[in-house]
């Protein structure tokens, strides 16, 4: 009896020390982009199976380009009864185009489309077809909703027995709750020019980190560089002088419209923004390779400067 005593006192304390801590490490596709799920605690890989199924289900209602979406059915004019959860997306991402004064636009679809950027058939429209496009203020909400997802798996982790986790969404990093030494999540923003790190972000707790670059889908035409940042105003590739710009940020889905919408708006009136927000830190890279990162960015590894 003594002995199965301290074989369960022994256990209960390794488990303490982390020797029996469950761990979930899964990957998958989604979203047109792969993803990687690590979770610690209890219930780890029950918890990673649900957010594979929420990142799903998530893609299913949201996809721009599925006809059967819910945005698929809005994009044809049907009259859809929207849940109260798709409303507050669709209102959210309304306010996060009116925040950012049409920098970011969830209805830029067509525009895309025109572009080839949907089934990567890349071209340069006429500028007839653009004009056309614009008009036809068509839902995407593909510049949030990995953003969104990211939101969502962490509020859904709290409600589990997963102590901390970290997503990452296809350029978006999700990390949740605090590592048990108290250091920080380290994350890498990619180099544009190349395949390693430009730099190391560190973060404390629950955050979003989304990045948008010009080199994720781009393509040449007669010596011309395009890329899938658009910007609203004339429907072409967002010629704004930089390259990446990465968001942090507690709410995802305004990290990841926020990425897009300072790429769009370039680095003065990036900086002037964030100037006049609160809820977000920024990041920088211009296509001559200067770095430049909001005075409250944890950044290592590169040398930059700081935006106050
Ligand atoms: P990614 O999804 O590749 O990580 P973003 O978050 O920046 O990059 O989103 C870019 C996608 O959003 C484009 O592929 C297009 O579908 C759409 N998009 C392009 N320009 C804009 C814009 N100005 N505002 C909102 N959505 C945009
Ligand atoms: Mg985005």
């Amino acid at each position: 009896m003594k002995r199965l005593f301290c074989a369960v006192l022994a256990c209960l304390l390794l488990s303490g020390c982390g020797w029996f801590e469950q761990k979930a490490d899964v990957d998958f596709w989604c979203m047109d982009t792969f993803m990687n799920v690590k979770l610690w605690g209890s219930g780890a890989e029950k918890a990673a199976g649900e957010l594979q199924t929420m990142m799903n289900d998530l893609h299913t209602t949201w996809s721009a380009a599925n006809e059967q979406s819910l945005l698929g059915k809005l994009n044809v004019g049907m009259e859809v009864a929207l849940t109260d959860e798709q409303q507050a997306v669709l209102d959210r991402a309304q306010a996060l185009s009116r925040r950012t004064g049409g920098a970011f636009d969830p209805k830029m679809r067509a525009v895309s489309r025109a572009w080839g950027f949907y089934n990567l058939a890349y071209r340069v429209p006429e500028q007839a077809d653009i004009d056309a496009a614009l008009a036809l203020e068509q839902w995407d909400l593909g510049a949030a909703m990995k953003g969104y997802a990211g939101e969502k798996a962490a509020a859904y982790l709290e409600q589990t027995g997963v102590d901390r986790g970290i997503l990452s969404l296809g350029g978006n990093i999700q990390t949740y709750g605090e590592k048990p030494d108290g250091t920080p999540w380290q994350i890498a923003i990619q180099n544009p020019y190349g395949e390693d790190a430009l730099g190391i972000i560190s973060v404390q707790g629950t955050k979003s980190v989304v990045t948008s670059g010009s080199y994720q889908r781009c393509f040449e035409a007669n010596g011309q560089f395009y890329h899938h940042i658009l910007d609203p105003e004339t429907g072409y590739p967002a010629d704004s002088g930089l390259v990446s710009v990465t968001v942090i940020c507690d709410e995802g889905m305004t990290a990841d419209a926020l990425s897009t919408a300072l790429f769009v708006m370039g680095l003065e009136d990036g900086v002037e923004f964030w100037r006049s927000s609160d809820d977000f830190e920024a990041v920088f890279v211009t296509e001559d390779g200067g770095i430049y990162a909001t005075a409250g960015v944890a950044l290592s590894g590169c040398s930059y400067e700081v935006i106050q």
